[in-house]
């Protein structure tokens, strides 16, 4: 142990993301990106960002940004919240508006990176269990808490809650915090946005690395109350002023007006996942109904581990966790057509050896 370490720097857990390895003719499907790429207008946009101005420091308010989103979503620029992912606007939600005297509450089985902002902020939180068909059940939460934390559709699950769970949710908890994190939504969930007016202890947090095949450039956001919002906007102030680098709001920004390219590639990957979930089924998987852009499946045949190793002989990525209750499941994200196919082709392969 270096003794230059802080106890925190000690203490952590850090997050595991999934690799992002360079092996040859990779089918890389672990990381739930988009196969396919972003907007023209997004990239020429970034590309003209690319110019003398960036001497300069950008907006550290996001302002277009923010206005765009606003009118995208209908809502005011004051209760738009901009950062670098969806992770830091997590992470300056937990910071800002999750952490009391009472436990925050999340699934045991969810993203994984909710117990490490955990820990990091020194919070006190709960797990409640799914049940047994892996789903949240919102009676479950009626119990002492400070804050809610859910994923919908949840991850690695891909499951997804009725809006009127998550209006329910936000109800019966409407003197704490109640953040929902649609990651994913766009492939299959019923936005809680629509239930924002007359909640303001609700907060959505979206992010443009899945469905708008953005992950590189690092663009998040949460739509709440504008007093929610207020507390975000104080914790970046007090970490980083300038999440967003230029290129990072002109793209956002290009991304957001390409409504039609936006539709049209999220149309792609659902049909996709149409494919993948009937072609593993048909191989004897046990696919989760996904409402994602990944599925979460599992095999008699092998461990979870074991299909991991097996894929990636043969150059097909996956993710596996070693985790209670989904040990046995792999989180495959749904690829372009040739790469379903060379998953399927390796999983055929695995299953006659
Ligand atoms: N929430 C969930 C549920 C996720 O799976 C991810 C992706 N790992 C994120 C948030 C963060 O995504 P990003 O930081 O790329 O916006």
């Amino acid at each position: 142990m270096n003794p230059f370490w802080t106890a925190l720097a000690r203490e952590l857990t850090p997050y595991v993301p999934g690799e992002q390895p360079r092996i040859a003719n990779l089918v890389k499907l672990n990381t739930n990106e988009s196969p396919y790429p972003p907007s023209p207008a997004a990239l020429e946009a970034i590309r003209a960002a690319a110019a003398d101005t960036l001497r300069l420091y950008p907006d550290p308010e996001a302002t277009e940004l923010r206005e765009t989103l606003a009118a995208y979503h209908n809502v005011t620029a004051n209760q738009v919240f901009v950062g670098n992912g969806s992770d830091e606007v997590l992470a300056h939600t937990f910071a800002g508006l999750l952490k009391h005297d009472a436990p925050l509450l999340f699934p045991d089985v969810t993203y994984s990176f909710y117990p490490v902002y955990a820990r990091l902020y020194d919070m006190r939180h709960e797990t409640v269990p799914l049940d047994a068909d892996m789903r949240v059940r919102i009676d479950d939460y009626r119990r002492p808490a400070g804050a809610i934390v859910i994923a919908n559709p949840n991850a690695p699950t891909g499951i997804a809650l009725p809006i009127e769970d998550v209006a329910r949710l936000a109800d019966e908890h409407a003197d704490i915090p109640v953040v929902i994190d649609e990651a994913y939504v766009d492939f299959g969930a019923t936005s809680a946005l629509t239930l924002l007016e007359g909640r303001p202890n609700l907060l959505v947090v979206r992010t443009m690395s899945k469905s708008r095949a953005l992950a590189g450039l690092r663009v998040g956001y949460a739509i709440g109350d504008p007093g929610l919002i207020e507390a975000l906007t104080r914790v970046k102030d007090s970490f980083n002023s300038y999440p967003l680098g230029r290129p990072a709001q002109a793209g956002a920004i290009a991304s957001v007006r390409d409504d039609a390219y936006f539709q049209a590639r999220r149309d792609d990957v659902l049909r996709g996942r149409s494919t993948m979930m009937k072609e593993l089924e048909d191989l004897g998987f046990e696919v989760l109904p996904s409402a994602a852009n990944f599925v979460f499946a599992r095999h008699k045949a092998l461990s979870g581990a074991d299909w991991a190793k097996a894929l990636r002989e043969r150059a097909v990525l996956v993710r596996q966790f070693n985790k209670p209750r989904i040990s046995d499941y792999l989180r495959i994200t749904v690829g372009a057509e040739s790469e379903i196919a060379r998953l399927i082709e390796a999983c055929a392969d695995i299953l006659h050896r």
